[in-house]
């Protein structure tokens, strides 16, 4: 039985909604304001919450927001009512996350039409999980990584970055079925096309994990075209941004002053969800996350997969909070000790080295690596391959080969057999696990 919650602090408003409910077989549920109407929503997940817009305790405004905020809730579709008809109010509610606006007084026939227009655009409910059918060339022994998005800061398009490229961050890994998406920089724009080619109308099935909300990770997200085919579904996963929280901040950069189409408006299955825990697992793939040094609260993530582990750390500065226990095991003791340990062992190491040595000096402080200190850092942790990453807006083709003709020439000296690249975009990885060992023969 489809359920609905009434907020509204007048009886004679609710009375006459309610009666069209029942009459349509829906069980009905009614709260006098904002407060206890969130508290009544938690505890029966509705289908549709028919709101007021201005009650005591909590208007409708703040009910949409913290509607929004709460995973349970997320198929939870808002319809606002209100005696005023300012475009304000309209714009204010559908960014809060309202899906519908009426007007007061509410005619029934309206609001019949309205429960079928947003019922008609619900999201799929987990069950109704669309199942990629989509068939991948490589089976589970395969990990592919691809760049979108190499740069740092602001996108820098021209002739000079055209070899390295200008998105900002944006990296593909694809393991075992699944479309892991490292940060959602202009690097995602490109990508959304071509996995709208790829998949050519079948629903579409990824996890975007968010390093941090500074806006080169997450400026392309309004224009990451799956996110507007209400078949796919696009889960985002981050932790809590140092102010407003996930949603809230991706939500930010798309209301009406900045971009003509709101979040909620996006028409994709898109589920945010804040993580708390450092090991989660995508799949079957198991993910751990590592605070790293940058202003506010900034990840890097390592993914295991068959094939090996990638680890992404796009915006770092490599310094040590306290050398003594780095230099107790052995490893340079301006190196972090938690990140050493982070990225100890793995195939492949995706790094902010965004300055060299020489302008690192005017840039403590910034939150971003020095070239040296990265590949200190991938040698002492043992990584396979170093990926130089969000390179600087200011240097260009030229300026990031001769770092990365450097950073060779340093892992040399040091007697390292590291491999190094400074990422490029459109540059693609493979990782192939190795074949399985075949079984004994049986001795009779
Ligand atoms: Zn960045
Ligand atoms: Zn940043």
């Amino acid at each position: 039985m489809r359920t609905v919650l009434l907020i509204d602090d007048d009886q004679t408003c609710r009375a006459p909604a309610a009666e069209l409910f029942r009459r349509l077989q829906w069980q009905v549920f009614e709260a006098v304001d904002g407060q206890s109407g969130l508290a009544l929503a938690l505890e029966h997940p509705p289908d549709i919450i028919l709101c007021d817009l201005l009650m005591p305790r909590g208007n409708g405004f703040q009910l949409c927001r913290a509607v929004r905020e709460h995973l349970e809730l997320r198929h939870t579709r808002i319809i606002i009512c209100s005696g005023r008809d300012f475009s304000h109010d309209r714009t204010t509610a559908e960014e809060a996350g309202a899906d519908l606006y009426l007007l007061k007084p509410l005619l029934l026939s309206r609001l019949k039409e309205a429960i079928d227009e947003v019922m008609a655009v619900r999201p799929m409910l987990e069950t109704e999980r669309p199942v990629t059918e989509h068939v991948f060339s490589a089976e589970d022994l395969t990990t592919r990584i691809k760049f979108w998005g190499v740069r740092g800061s602001v996108p820098t398009p021209g002739a000079s970055t055209v070899f390295f490229g200008g998105n900002t961050s944006c990296v593909e890994v694809r393991a075992l079925g699944e479309i892991i998406v490292l940060d959602a920089g202009s690097g995602i724009r490109p990508l959304g096309l071509e996995l709208a080619r790829e998949f050519k109308g079948q629903p579409i099935n990824l996890t975007l994990l968010i390093s941090h909300t500074h806006w080169d990770h997450i400026q392309g997200f309004p224009f990451f075209l799956p996110a507007y085919d209400a078949k796919n579904r696009v889960h985002v996963l981050g932790y809590e941004g140092a102010r407003d929280g996930l949603r809230a901040t991706l939500a930010g950069q798309m209301e009406s002053p900045y971009f003509p189409i709101a979040l909620s408006q996006m028409p994709g299955n898109i589920i945010i969800e804040e993580l708390k825990e450092m090991e989660f697992s995508v799949g079957e793939i198991p993910v751990r996350a590592c605070f790293t040094n940058h202003p506010g609260v900034c990840v890097g993530y390592r993914i295991f997969t068959r094939a090996g582990s990638v680890v992404y750390i796009p915006d770092n500065e490599t310094f040590s909070k306290d050398g003594t226990q780095a230099s107790k095991s052995g490893i340079p003791s301006s190196l972090d000790y938690d990140i050493v340990e982070f990225v100890r062992d793995a195939d492949v190491l995706i790094a902010d080295s965004q300055y060299d040595s020489a302008e690192y000096g005017s840039h403590v402080g910034w939150g971003h690596g020095c070239l040296d200190e990265v590949v200190r850092l991938a040698i002492a942790g043992n990584v396979k391959r170093l990926f130089l990453f969000h390179h600087d807006p200011a240097h260009d083709d030229r300026f990031i080969s001769t770092m990365l003709m450097n950073a060779r020439a340093m892992a040399k000296a040091a007697g390292s057999p590291i491999r190094i690249d400074a990422s490029r975009e459109g540059e693609e990885i493979i990782l192939t696990a190795p074949a399985p060992v075949p079984l004994p023969l049986q001795v009779p």
